[in-house]
């Protein structure tokens, strides 16, 4: 039986490089977890997902509640096997969507229930009923329910909402279920608020959990205020449990985050621009619309060795996007992912070598000098 642990192999100042084991299979960290919204990573087949070079996915208990439904999902045996993914699997509480998705929400101290945005079914998720539904889906790595709220909120909120989320991390934490190589992650809260943040790391380090998870970010600040926020947040949690933060973000968020010690992310970013035509390459972002890349024969990004970049040319990608084929956002999703899981690679090999400082200087050099000049 494996245990849920977290094994640093390496740190170069304040970056480290690891493994976490869990019950799936082992995770290289740091990690970026491709989103698996609704039971699939949009427009991708789970092996190629794999081939990327992800390790872990993450799934959404909102969705997934909705439709199929946890317990006609468990019935079928879980969601690795449902979707079929071999290896680990990180599932978020709910919470979230349950607040930017769900129609006529309230909130309570028991919990909060919401309307279906699907069919206006009504539902009422409690932080119990979060942990049980991940148990159902079988998650290796199950959230506790959270409240976050938006940004630009007055402290006195920001603060109350944070105690709440204690209150909640509390109960979520009797309900799971200890299981070899599963874990449960707590999530600070607190906004900007230093004070808060370290309230909230603080009390979640006293009630001891598997992963701390860094959430309220990513939702609408400027990207120095979320560095200036791990700065403060992250030396007051554990140095050996994984550190994870939600819903981050795009490659330059991601290395400075990295570099403030942080193992683990998640983002629409790589598959939503996927599908709407942004290619992320070593120079920066992409528009493959733009009609310059009409005859461009070289590939998006000539420094990626992924199927796509070896396969297929600017041109025709451009062409797929303009005649609406579906092989357009498959393939661009497919690069992109190949992009970010490259991007964590060559973080990882960089802290284990001991030179992070220069790979950040040249991966920031070389977005500065942006995209190829077009061809004549
Ligand atoms: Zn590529």
């Amino acid at each position: 039986m494996t245990k849920f642990c977290f094994e640093i192999q390496r740190q170069d100042a304040r970056a480290r490089t690891g493994l976490l084991h869990t019950t799936h299979g082992k995770v290289r960290t740091p990690a970026f977890m491709p989103v698996g919204t609704a039971g699939t990573v949009k427009a991708m087949m789970p092996e190629d997902v794999a081939a990327t070079g992800a390790d872990i996915l993450l799934g959404n208990t909102y969705h997934l509640m909705l439709r199929p439904g946890t317990e006609r999902l468990a019935r079928l045996g879980g969601l690795h096997k449902f979707m079929n993914w071999k290896q680990p699997i990180l599932t978020d509480s709910g919470g979230f969507q349950i607040m930017s998705l769900a129609q006529h929400c309230k909130l309570a101290e028991e919990g909060v229930t919401f309307q279906s945005h699907l069919d206006g079914t009504k539902y009422k998720l409690t932080p119990e009923r979060s942990v049980e539904i991940q148990h159902l889906l079988g998650s290796d790595i199950t959230m506790v329910l959270d409240e976050c709220p938006k940004h630009g909120r007055p402290k006195k909120e920001i603060a109350q909402s944070m105690h709440l989320s204690l209150r909640w991390a509390s109960r979520s934490k009797e309900e799971f279920v200890e299981r070899p190589g599963h874990g449960l992650f707590g999530i600070v809260q607190g906004n900007i608020f230093e004070d808060l943040r370290e309230e909230s790391a603080r009390e979640l380090t006293r009630m001891g959990f598997d992963g701390y998870a860094v959430g309220g970010l990513a939702v609408g600040e400027a990207q120095e205020e979320m560095f200036t926020t791990l700065d403060f947040t992250v030396p007051h949690l554990p140095s050996d449990n994984p550190r994870y933060l939600m819903g981050v973000g795009t490659p330059a968020d991601i290395v400075g985050a990295v570099e403030r010690g942080i193992d683990m992310f998640d983002c629409v970013m790589p598959t939503r621009s996927g599908r709407t035509g942004k290619g992320f390459t070593c120079r920066g972002e992409v528009n493959i619309r733009n009609a310059r890349h009409a005859e461009d024969p070289r590939p998006l990004d000539d420094a990626c060795d992924c199927p796509v970049c070896s396969g297929f040319s600017r041109a025709y990608i451009h062409h797929l996007f303009k005649a609406k084929e579906i092989l357009g956002p498959m393939l661009l999703t497919r690069h992109n992912l190949s992009y970010y899981q490259d991007l964590m690679r060559r973080l990882r090999e960089s802290i284990s070598e001991g030179n992070l400082s220069a790979f950040v200087e040249r991966f920031r050099k070389i977005r500065l000098e942006g995209d190829l000049d077009p061809l004549q």
